[in-house]
């Protein structure tokens, strides 16, 4: 069964609202087997959206629409789904009295503009709509061949009320598919996307059982692996087996799953073993003190960081010597090495990073990354491509991975 979602509203088209309505809609249809083909967004006009309705339903099996159910001139998806069909608008009394009833109990005079609310396309269903006035429309809308049919639910704009309209209303009049599908994402850091999908050969080909797709989001890659079957059961066992296969292929390249980011990973490994880490950072506007401070719960593994972009403050906060910094510059390797033993030092933590670059050094910047422990101190020399924020992000998730990596590597703490 293919599904097609159509998004009315002019404040949608004219960019002063984004369309969330259709991504939460195809997750939630996803998540019961029902492929979504189709998503259109249009501005309130009747005309264009009776024809829109039209093309939708010849194609489609279900067609979800949301916005326009309100009670102003502009809202014309009632009146646009009597069109399609050629029926008139009819008074639904149990509506009626529902619509009464809500602003009497809200103590408010019911405008008469609102009664429209109650009126439906001949031959349709209303929707129940605990949370606001407007009611959705539930339709089976027959297609040109006369044979075959659409179902159509039309729905509120608003989305906290089309949601639980969607989940309590619309999905138990769906057909069942008889088809699950489920999700997973893997996350790994350190080779571009390319490189990923060439260590994953065949397992990325289109069409693949479950299918395992690439997208890279700051330098962090996902794989998006979906799984589809009879069962959820079933649609785990293949999503293990895969994970399995990833897990051989890419190794100490994967770093986590779903939402998952560097510094969780980081901060989870570090408090499992009673550790600590502070940071050193200049060029950045402190981003890694910004994400690891963002995390909850790990106050007893990270204890803090200095923003340090100008000399005196790499001096006198982290200790480096002047002779350094005049010697090799602010961003060099030594700098790099006396900033993270300084800032390991003062926070007397078992860890710290170090980052030192110019900010907006783009296209061809140069950062040094450095890493200190207990037992040794590590720098790395990191380039900046592309655009300044995802390379100032790219340049502070390699240090995390830097931390990340030398932590996995000593297995055993101590
Ligand atoms: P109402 O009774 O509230 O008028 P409605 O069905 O007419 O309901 P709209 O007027 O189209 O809905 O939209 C109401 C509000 O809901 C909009 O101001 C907008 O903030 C939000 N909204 C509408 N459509 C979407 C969408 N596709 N995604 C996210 N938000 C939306
Ligand atoms: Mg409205």
């Amino acid at each position: 069964m293919f599904a097609e979602i159509i998004a009315i509203g002019t404040e949608l088209t004219t960019g002063a609202k984004l369309d969330t309505n259709s991504q939460w809609l195809s997750q939630a249809l996803g998540q019961i087997g029902i492929v979504v083909r189709y998503h259109q967004t249009m501005a309130d006009d009747l005309a264009a959206m009776v024809k829109v309705f039209r093309t939708a339903v010849e194609r489609s099996d279900l067609v979800i629409i949301t916005g326009g159910l309100g009670p102003t001139q502009d809202d014309l998806t009632r009146q646009a789904l009597a069109d399609l069909v050629g029926v008139e608008l009819e008074l639904n009394e149990s509506s009626l009295a529902h619509l009464r009833h809500l602003f009497a109990s809200r103590k408010r005079e019911m405008p008469e503009r609102n009664t429209i609310q109650a009126y439906f396309p001949a031959g349709s269903e209303p929707i129940e709509n605990a949370r606001g006035t407007a009611p959705g429309i539930w339709m089976k809308v027959p297609r040109s061949d006369r044979d075959h049919h659409a179902f159509v639910a039309a729905l509120p704009g608003v989305p906290s009320e089309m949601k639980p309209m969607f989940e309590h209303e619309v999905r138990p009049r769906l057909p069942h598919s008889g088809r699950v599908i489920r999700h997973t994402r893997i996350n790994a850091f350190g080779a571009g996307e390319s490189r990923v999908e060439e260590l994953l050969g065949a397992l990325t080909a289109r069409g693949a059982d479950p299918e395992v797709g690439i997208t890279a989001h700051e330098a962090t890659i996902t794989l998006r692996i979906v799984a589809e079957g009879q069962t959820e059961a079933e649609c785990h066992t293949k999503i293990t087996s895969v994970r399995a296969d990833v897990q051989q292929r890419l190794g100490s390249l994967i770093f986590g799953e779903e939402d998952e980011e560097l510094q969780h990973v980081v901060l989870r490994l570090l408090q499992q073993r009673g550790q600590t880490l502070a940071t050193a950072e200049a060029g950045n506007g402190g981003l890694m003190a910004h994400w690891l401070t963002a995390v909850n719960g790990f106050e007893s593994a990270y204890l803090g960081g200095v923003v340090a972009p100008t000399e005196s403050a790499k001096t006198t906060l982290l200790g480096v010597s002047p002779e350094t910094v005049g010697t090799y510059g602010s961003v060099s390797e030594e700098t790099a090495i006396e900033m993270a033993n300084g800032c390991r030092e003062r926070f007397q933590t078992d860890y710290a990073l170090a980052l030192t670059g110019r900010k907006n050094d783009t296209p061809e910047g140069t950062v040094w990354i450095a890493f200190a422990g207990p037992n040794r101190s590590e720098a790395i020399e990191h380039h900046l491509i592309g655009d300044p924020g995802i390379a100032t992000s790219r340049a502070a998730k390699t240090a995390l991975n830097l931390l990340r990596t030398n932590l996995v590597a000593c297995e055993s703490p101590g």
